[in-house]
């Protein structure tokens, strides 16, 4: 049947970054109008370095190559005088967080989505059916409203179109990072992490972006206590900050719906705003374009898709591991590095941390001591807190 004369609903796409701008390029490549709303003025030029894995590449479908400056080869874990090092079988990738939303914007656009800058997004109407969404003009106080069938929230982790939509707000955390010469005799293909729970459940880390900078940051629970310990440990590493990077970041406590039907339309999330980041790396760059995919697969063939089960369980395995490690001491973690022998040496080589299942399950067999000393941190450590409140859990499992 010729189906070419059949116009299907605009979608409008809150929030101009890598998550909504990805959203736009698959809607307008599948042929539908997608109409992205950026609050900001112009596309966020502050930069930012980002480690993902090769499994971008796998997603993005050869997109976000503009965006690669450097890519990693090693990890070297340390903790307590120890030292771990991991070669990877495929390189992990760090990427320029302004050079990969400038790129994903050039190709939604180049597929037929519009993108408004300077459209705060307030509030969201139910009425004839149809959702009305109002957007402040840039700061000028003055609003427009536009009504749409489909309304995807992509406005990051303090997502205002969940909270009009009543949708659960993901717990966020501070991330900083600070931009760093790399210490000499460094090579700029290894990543460093250190595992220190007295400052931080989470990890410090040195990541270069350059065969000559990096950035060494740190998650923490408090954003002025996390800029003061990472200021602490970079002088005690006689690291110099040339700049700061930061923002919190949502953290991943259980699945909720990324659609809520409303009597005017559909809401969506994606990204940030749906809480998509891996809690065990807080990564979510990769998983947030795994749910661009998956809300644009259930938009596209009527509302469920496996690519969001599949993110799901994933989400899920790196959530399970967090609790296993979040709790962790000194002495966990000078075991783990000690247990490292070359079997689970290779697993780790091998898997990326996008397939955290695959690695947990290799890591069990080879090493079962691993799983002993994360069910021992748990059953006496700190646990890893479900912020969520009682009326946030999910009483509805679907998609
Ligand atoms: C310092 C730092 C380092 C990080 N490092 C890594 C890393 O190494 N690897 C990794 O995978 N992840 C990392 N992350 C996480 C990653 O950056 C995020 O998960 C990802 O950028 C989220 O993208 P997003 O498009 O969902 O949201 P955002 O990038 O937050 O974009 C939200 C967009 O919505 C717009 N917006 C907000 N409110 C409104 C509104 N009311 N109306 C209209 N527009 C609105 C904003 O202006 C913004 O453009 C890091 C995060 C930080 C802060």
């Amino acid at each position: 049947m010729d189906r070419s004369h059949v116009t299907h609903p605009k979608v409008a796409i809150v929030g101009g970054s890598a998550a909504g701008l990805f959203t736009a390029y698959l809607l307008a490549r599948a042929g539908r109008q997608a109409h992205v709303f950026e609050g900001q003025d112009r596309f966020d030029a502050a930069s930012r370095s980002l480690i993902v894995t090769h499994q971008m590449r796998e997603v993005l479908g050869g997109l976000g190559e503009k965006a690669v400056v450097n890519e990693i080869r090693r990890f070297e874990l340390f903790t307590d005088g120890r030292v771990a090092k991991i070669e990877l079988r495929r390189p992990d990738l760090i990427i320029e967080r302004n050079l990969l939303i400038r790129e994903l914007a050039m190709a939604a656009q180049a597929a037929g989505a519009s993108i408004k800058f300077g459209q705060k997004f307030l509030s969201l109407d139910e009425n004839n059916q149809t959702l009305t969404l109002t957007m402040e003009r840039g700061n000028s106080g003055n609003a427009d409203g536009a009504q749409y069938r489909t309304v995807i929230g992509a406005d990051g982790a303090v997502s205002r179109v969940a909270k009009a939509a009543g949708m659960p707000k993901p717990p966020t955390v501070p991330l900083v990072q600070a931009i760093v010469d790399l210490p000499a005799g460094m090579a700029p293909d290894t990543v460093r992490v250190w595992f220190i729970p007295e400052d931080t459940p989470y990890f410090y880390w040195l990541i270069p972006h350059s065969s000559t900078q990096g950035v060494v940051g740190l998650i923490g629970e408090d954003g002025a206590a996390t800029k003061a310990v990472l200021e602490s440990f970079l002088e005690k590493h006689h690291l110099k900050p040339l700049g700061y990077q930061g923002a919190r970041i949502p953290i991943y406590t259980g699945w909720t719906p990324v659609r809520r039907q409303l009597s005017g339309g559909d809401v969506y999330l994606v990204g940030d705003a749906a809480g998509h980041v891996k809690v065990s790396t807080v990564g979510g760059i990769v998983t947030g374009f795994r749910g661009a995919l998956g809300v644009v697969d259930a938009i596209l063939n009527g509302g469920s898709s496996s690519k969001l089960h599949a993110l799901r369980r994933e989400l899920d395995t790196h959530l399970l591991v967090r609790k296993l490690i979040h709790g962790f001491t000194q002495t966990h973690y000078s075991h783990l590095v000690d247990l490292l022998n070359a079997r689970v040496r290779k697993d780790l080589e091998a898997h990326t941390r996008d397939d955290p299942r695959g690695i947990l399950w290799r890591l069990c067999v080879h090493q079962p001591r691993f799983l002993l000393v994360g069910i021992r941190a748990l059953l006496s450590g700190a646990s890893f807190p479900d912020h969520r409140r009682p009326e946030e859990l999910p009483a509805n499992r679907a998609v």
